[in-house]
């Protein structure tokens, strides 16, 4: 059976699956990244592996996207390479066709996306404030002693939610300590949290934009059902979360590499090989750029980085660096 491999890499989760030709998922994970990409996609290959009957499934198609998308890209011999915003809406377009408007909130950045009969006609992405990210959540979440995974149900028990400062981390962070000093109850300050996460990301990356239905809510803080309440609730219509919303991007790729006319012959023997990704600087002029070379065991496989051809390292044909 051919099958495709979809890998969504971003600094602080990695998430991948694998589809068959009807776009069924034959094994998923999502992973945290730790600060080692390498390592991250080494461990989801070994997990995708164990999922899949490797004597019946070919993998024939492999798209990357994320953050580290092109180093990944260079590790599985990619197929395809996609931003994450076509990758978003080409995965929730394959559930929800008729989708107008995809909210987006990762562990450190979010995004909207705008869409039209079936094509996209508007984002925003905002990779700069972590106020409303999953990483702020998880930080607060501990700073209140709370498991992240009861963050939403502990919220939803909140029958007053008190208001807590969205505009930047700093704010957010030190009236959330003012709060739980004065004696507020923890769920009216988790509600409040939630509320101050929705209303970060309309006023930023929503800003100015049109919403309209059907809404879709993915990326990993769309599991906290304090923050879709928060949502409905602001923009006054049902917010759709779908089980698989933490993989749309890694769908989304998956997908492409499918539509896509090159085509390979993957086995996961990658996570066995060994990958290293080093800095060159280039002196050829004032520019100084940073190359980025990628070895496998110590052969150079991919380098980028370079403004000119003069930096183009992996077509000077350098076997070791
Ligand atoms: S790659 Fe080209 S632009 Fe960049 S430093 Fe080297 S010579 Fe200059």
């Amino acid at each position: 059976m051919n099958a495709y491999l979809g890998v969504d890499i971003g600094s602080i989760s990695t998430k991948g699956v694998v589809i068959d030709e009807e776009n069924n998922i034959l094994a998923s994970d999502y992973i945290w990244t730790k600060g080692n990409p390498i390592d991250a996609v080494k461990r989801l290959m070994n997990s995708l592996k164990d999922q899949v009957d490797n004597d019946r499934v070919k993998i024939i198609g492999i798209g990357t996207t994320g953050s580290a998308r092109k180093l990944i890209g260079s590790m599985l011999n990619a197929t395809v390479v996609k931003n994450e915003i076509t990758a978003h809406a080409i995965g929730t377009l394959s559930l929800y066709p008729d989708v107008r408007t995809i909210f987006e909130i990762g562990g450190q950045d979010s995004k909207i996306i705008l869409i039209e009969d079936g094509i996209v006609t508007d984002y925003a992405m905002n990779t700069l404030c972590a106020a409303g990210t999953g990483a702020f959540l998880s930080s607060q979440a501990e700073r209140l002693g709370v498991a992240v995974e009861d963050f939403g149900k502990i919220a939803l028990t909140s029958q007053k939610p008190t208001k807590i400062a969205a505009r930047c981390t700093v704010f957010a962070e030190s009236d959330l300590v003012h709060k739980a000093q004065m004696g507020y109850k923890k769920e009216d300050i988790i509600a409040g949290l939630c509320n101050s996460v929705v209303s970060n990301y309309l006023n930023n990356v929503g800003k100015g934009k049109k919403i309209y239905s059907p809404i879709i809510f993915q990326g990993g803080v769309s599991k906290n059902v304090g923050v879709k309440k928060a949502f409905e609730n602001e923009v006054g219509t049902e917010v759709i979360v779908d089980k698989n919303g933490h993989l749309m991007g890694a769908l989304g790729v998956a997908i492409l590499s499918k539509n896509a006319t090159n085509k390979t012959n993957f086995d996961f023997s990658m996570a066995d090989e060994e990958f290293e990704t080093k800095g060159v600087e280039c002196n050829g002029c004032s520019n100084h750029c940073e190359i980025i070379c990628v070895s496998k065991n110590h052969q150079m496989i991919d380098s980028w980085g370079n403004r000119c051809s003069k930096g183009d390292l992996i077509n000077k044909k350098k076997s070791h660096y």
